[in-house]
């Protein structure tokens, strides 16, 4: 059989650069996407061979042309993976519009976005993998993030009823909800906070970026065809949905 052919989103830094280099490791042919830190992104093209793509994936057009020219280099999509993500913390009553729209734009909009230019010509293959990078704080809560928590509980909705959709065509659509992972986006954390936040987690320290990738390897696999519309928890124990 071909290669599959993958897409992460936000696949350049942090939890994304894991799972870009998981999916080549098992034998993929990978395209990174970013938003704008070229420095970041041609070192990971630099150090790893995958190509890389820039563009917004709040924004459907974009997402639209990014897609047709990342399958005319690699070909059809089989795996996508929605990981791109941003936060704009702080409490509610002090939160922005603009705060609240960038979050949902760009972790949740972003989904549909993406998803919408694979899904068709994966029920035409008859073979998918959609995972989505949702959040701990999708399922639980947190304080300060009523904005990405929003998102995120909306991504397991999302990956729930299209799961639905995409059964009976070989397509599975799965997410992914890490605890605290150490990359950039937790180093913004402030360190008492970071410090009471890990104090909370039963294995006692932040995740590892690879291991949010080899739960997306998994998922992403030909064999795992039987596992669709779960949410895999990845986060030390620090919650534990029933
Ligand atoms: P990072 O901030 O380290 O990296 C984010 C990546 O997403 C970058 O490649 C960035 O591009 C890209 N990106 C952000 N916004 C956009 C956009 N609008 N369009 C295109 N690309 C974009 O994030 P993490 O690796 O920490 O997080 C990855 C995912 O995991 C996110 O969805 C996050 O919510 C989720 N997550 C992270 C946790 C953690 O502890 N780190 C915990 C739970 C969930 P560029 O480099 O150009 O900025």
């Amino acid at each position: 059989m071909d290669k599959r052919r993958a897409i992460v989103t936000g696949g350049t830094r942090g939890i994304g650069k894991a799972i870009a280099i998981a999916l080549k490791e098992k034998g993929c042919a990978v395209a990174a996407t970013y938003a704008g830190n070229d420095e970041a992104a041609n070192k990971f093209k630099d150090e790893t061979g995958i190509l890389v793509f820039k563009w917004d994936v709040g924004d459907y057009d974009a997402c639209k042309g990014g897609v047709a020219e990342i399958e005319k280099v690699q070909g059809p999509t089989d795996i996508l993976v929605n990981n791109a993500g941003i936060t704009r913390d702080g409490l509610f009553h002090k939160m922005s519009p603009q705060a609240w729209r960038d979050v949902m734009r760009a972790d949740l909009d972003s989904v549909y976005n993406m998803t919408a230019q694979v899904f068709a010509g994966m029920r035409e293959r008859g073979f998918g993998r959609v995972i989505n990078i949702t959040s701990i704080n999708g399922q639980k809560g947190q304080l300060g993030q009523v904005n990405y928590s929003a998102a995120k509980a909306g991504m397991i909705g999302f990956t729930k009823a299209l799961a639905l959709e995409g059964a009976a065509k070989g397509i599975t659509v799965n997410a992914v909800a890490p605890g605290y992972i150490d990359t950039d986006m937790v180093a913004a954390v402030p360190t008492p906070v970071l410090e009471k936040i890990v104090a909370g987690i039963p294995v006692g320290r932040l995740g590892k970026a690879e291991e949010i990738a080899r739960c997306v390897a998994f998922l992403a696999d030909d064999a795992a065809g039987f596992v669709t519309g779960s949410v895999i928890s990845a986060n030390g124990g620090q919650y534990i949905p029933s």
